[in-house]
């Protein structure tokens, strides 16, 4: 499985090196060309969700990412990758890719609670920790998004067809059950 990790900015090395050892082949979105490529699944990873959308538009990624989301295949964001894929964001009138069915509030936890570490449930794979970077939160689902996990009544992870979104960094810790996940819906497509 070659999974493509859109490497503009941000976390993106942890999640290749979490791809890597769970056997699966990440390659790096950097350029227009690199979309010409083969792969199967894609990664939006942590960051700065302005400055992401931003670089989608000028390196002219943008159009060619969201077709292909829209098309089916398969995509995982986390923190900023969730605020690019979001159809709505409280806080803020710009959108980005705004695939998913979700309404989304960014830097939702302020400044005392911008980052911290919790341990929660995540809906069929068990408790798993959670580490959150003024991070969002989901604060609707829409349409056939399902929920997947919760931290304090607030929705933190969310699924709608091939897409998943994480408010937290699974990319930071040890624990690879949710590129594992992700990586069963893209084997589901292949
Ligand atoms: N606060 C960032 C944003 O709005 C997201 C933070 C993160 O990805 N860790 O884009």
């Amino acid at each position: 499985m070659r999974i493509g990790v859109l490497a503009l900015q941000g976390a993106f090395i942890e999640h290749e090196k979490m791809l890597a050892a769970l056997g699966a082949e990440p390659f790096e979105i950097r350029q227009e060309k690199d979309i010409d490529k083969a792969f199967d699944g894609l990664i939006v990873p942590g960051g700065e969700s302005t400055v992401q959308g931003k670089l989608l538009h000028e390196l002219n990624l943008f159009n060619r990412i969201r077709d292909l989301i829209l098309s089916g295949l398969p995509v995982f964001g986390t923190c900023a990758g969730l605020i690019l894929l979001a159809r709505e964001l409280e806080n803020d009138k710009q959108t980005h890719l705004a695939t998913m069915d979700i309404t989304a509030v960014r830097n939702a936890y302020g400044r005392q609670l911008g980052s911290f570490y919790t341990v929660e449930k995540f809906r069929d794979i068990g408790e798993i920790p959670m580490t959150f970077i003024r991070a969002p939160y989901i604060s609707s689902v829409h349409n056939d998004t399902e929920i997947l996990a919760l931290v304090d009544g607030k929705i933190v992870a969310a699924r709608q067809g091939n897409q998943l979104v994480t408010a937290f960094h699974p990319e930071l810790s040890d624990d690879t059950s949710v590129h594992r996940y992700f990586l069963d819906i893209v084997k589901n497509t292949l």
